[in-house]
């Protein structure tokens, strides 16, 4: 078949809106536009939709997401979209996480009332820590200084090292301090448990006693539910999704003027990208900014067995442990796996494409000999489904000099007018789902504002509605 241009029928913009990557920040741009009357076209490298956010489903039963994943905002906007898109049913679950340390289970986020169940000498040695902490000098700019000065280097030792380490694969004095702003604060500690002494510990203590706990909102059958609902509702409003395609853009005189699907191609009046912003350089000819992303292997394994312990998700930084997280479906929603049996998905970070992604398969026996190990498996032959799952572009990795090349990266790109950046891949954001959705309503109210025909419809745009 010949290639052949496509020319957009109806729009309010002058062509349509190509979105490249149909993850969240993706989905709901697109959704949003195309129900203030866009044309959206959504191209999507992989076989289906939902990005990071996406479920892997075995037999029809067993339902296994991206790494664990709920939705927590506090924007009413992104509340209110959520509450739409979720027609289908939500269910809410009270927050239970954990860190396996030294053999033993601890509640997770690290609250003050953690540090006197550690082992007497390291919490002796914490303390010790907080009390003179006001007084040390740290360094600034990497994850370690951060950490340092916020834990003191008992805990930084013993629990933030190794673990980072084992995760990143660089060093915590290699690691920009952003990394703890953004991403390890919000993903592993409790934002209301400040410990940089003993002072701010104590005050934190009292805080806990009225601190009800956290519920977290989850679609009933599988993280997939919310972007299967989005989808729907683009193709309903006339918009049109590509999948296991990968975008390719071509651009001159300051603009993208084709994205191509596969053999069909498409001259955009604009253009959202949510794919690596590495790959945006490298398409329109630009330098190539030095930024990487994490590789993640998601062993996914179903035992017929009741889980040991009720927490989502659990932490694991030993080093003889392949294993970083592990997260159990069924706590989230019950509709995940049949009864009497378990899910568990099993976290293991590399690199995409080295000796670990390419031989994923043959470390399965090693992951299921530690979920033995630390007691979650009984006996493993009642394991009655194995599955390997590679994930690219998982998490950006925040080395020192991160900043300078993502300048360098946007400033390139800033100048193909049409072309808008989105998302956690697109702006190497470390990012969370309700970023991405308000991302996604402030890029779509901008982009409605410049096309001059956004009145009546900008202000539902605002509030998700
Ligand atoms: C293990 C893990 C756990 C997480 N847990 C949570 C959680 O509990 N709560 C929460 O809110 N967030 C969580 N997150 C973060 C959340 O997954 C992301 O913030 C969100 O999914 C990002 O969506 P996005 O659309 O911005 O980016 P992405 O999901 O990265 O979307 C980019 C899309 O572009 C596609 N693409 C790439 N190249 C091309 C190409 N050439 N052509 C076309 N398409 C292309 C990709 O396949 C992908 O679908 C977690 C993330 C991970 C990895």
């Amino acid at each position: 078949m010949a290639p052949h241009a496509h020319t957009a029928p109806q729009s309010i913009f002058d062509g349509p809106v190509v979105v490249v990557g149909a993850g969240v920040a993706g989905l709901v741009t697109a959704h949003l536009l195309a129900e203030a009357g866009a044309e959206v076209v959504v191209i999507e490298k992989l076989d289906q939709v939902g990005g990071l956010a996406r479920s892997y489903i075995y037999e029809d039963r067993y339902v296994f997401d991206c790494g664990p994943h709920r939705f927590d905002t506090s924007n009413p906007n992104v509340k209110s979209y959520l509450e739409r898109v979720l027609s289908e049913g939500g269910t809410f679950f009270p927050r239970k996480s954990e860190v396996y340390f030294k053999g033993k289970y601890y509640g997770w986020p690290i609250k003050p009332q953690n540090l006197v169940q550690l082992p007497p000498d390291i919490a002796g040695k914490a303390f010790v820590d907080l009390a003179r902490n006001s007084s040390r000098q740290y360094g600034e700019g990497s994850f370690e200084d951060y950490i340092l000065r916020q834990y003191g280097p008992t805990l930084y030792e013993h629990f933030f090292l190794g673990y980072s380490n084992k995760f990143l694969g660089i060093h915590p004095r290699e690691t920009h301090s952003d990394w703890a702003k953004v991403g390890i604060n919000r993903a592993i500690l409790d934002d209301n448990a400040q410990m940089q002494n003993l002072f701010q510990l104590l005050k934190s203590t009292l805080l806990q006693f009225d601190k009800k706990p956290q519920h977290f909102l989850y679609p009933t059958g599988g993280m997939h539910e919310a972007w299967a609902s989005v989808s729907a509702q683009i193709r309903r409003l006339g918009g049109r999704i590509f999948t296991g395609t990968g975008a390719r853009m071509e651009g001159a005189n300051g603009r993208v003027h084709t994205v191509w699907a596969g053999k069909e191609s498409f001259h955009p009046s604009a253009v959202v990208w949510t794919a690596p912003i590495t790959l945006a350089s490298q398409q329109l000819g630009l330098p190539v900014p030095d930024l990487t992303y994490l590789g993640l292997l998601l062993y996914n394994v179903v035992v017929k067995e009741e889980a040991p312990r009720d927490y989502q998700w659990c932490y694991y930084g030993a080093s003889d442990l392949l294993i970083n997280r592990v997260s159990v479906p069924r706590f989230f929603s019950p509709a995940t796996c049949p009864p009497g049996m378990t899910g568990y998905c099993c976290e293991v970070t590399c690199m995409e494409g080295d000796e670990r992604w390419r031989s994923a398969e043959r470390l399965m026996d090693w992951v299921i000999d530690d979920l033995r190990k630390v007691g979650l498996v009984r006996d493993p032959r009642n394991v009655i489904e194995a599955r390997v799952e590679r994930v690219g572009d998982s998490y950006p990795i925040y080395r020192k000099d991160y900043p300078g090349q993502l300048e360098q990266a946007r400033r390139g790109l800033a100048g193909f007018s049409n072309l808008h950046l989105a998302g956690r891949t697109g702006l190497f954001w470390y990012n969370n789902m309700d970023h991405s959705i308000e991302n996604a309503m402030q890029l779509s109210s901008r982009l409605l504002r410049e096309s001059g025909r956004a009145e009546a419809k900008e202000e539902q745009l605002a509030r998700g509605a």
